[in-house]
Formats: C-alpha cells, sequence, structure tokens
C-alpha cells in the first residue's frame, strides 16, 4: 500500500513543523494509488487496494532554534 510521508522539522521549542507530504508509491500493480498500477482493463473496484497505509512521520532535521511562532512571541497550542 502507498502512504504518505510527512516531513518534519523538530524544533527545540517541541513543535513539529510539517515541511513537506510525499505520496510513496508502493509499486504494486494491484494498487490503485500506485506508479505501477496495471493499466489493462481489469475489475479495478474488485482486484484493487485503494486505502492509503497510515502516514508516516519523518523528522527530517532538528534546526537549534524555536519555530517562527515560538521565536516570534506567539503562543498556539499544538492539535494533538
Ligand atoms: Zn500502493
Ligand atoms: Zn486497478
Ligand atoms: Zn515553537
Amino acid at each position: 500500500m502507498c502512504f504518505l510521508l510527512i516531513s518534519y522539522e523538530q524544533f527545540t521549542c517541541g513543535h513539529q513543523v510539517v515541511v513537506k507530504r510525499q505520496k510513496v508509491s508502493c509499486t504494486k500493480s494491484n494498487c490503485a494509488r500506485s506508479s505501477h498500477h496495471r493499466t489493462d482493463p481489469h475489475d479495478c473496484l474488485g482486484e484493487c487496494v485503494r486505502e492509503m497505509a497510515p502516514d508516516r512521520p519523518f523528522v527530517q532535521s532538528w534546526p537549534d532554534q524555536h519555530c517562527d511562532v515560538c521565536y516570534y512571541g506567539a503562543f498556539i497550542k499544538l492539535d494533538e
């Protein structure tokens, strides 16, 4: 199954800021979201996987600083 790779920067204040989201393909021919999804006529609804696997968080860097919001003095609550 394909999934979304969520890349974060983890700041020293504890906030994680999403840098990018990219779809990672499982390359399977029986996955409707795959880059290798079969192109021949087939029973796509019946044969192919359509769900995405859970998002995968990935911390791409740990900047040695506070995030913009904290740096500029505002206060936000994390959603989770
Ligand atoms: Zn897939
Ligand atoms: Zn299909
Ligand atoms: Zn922050």
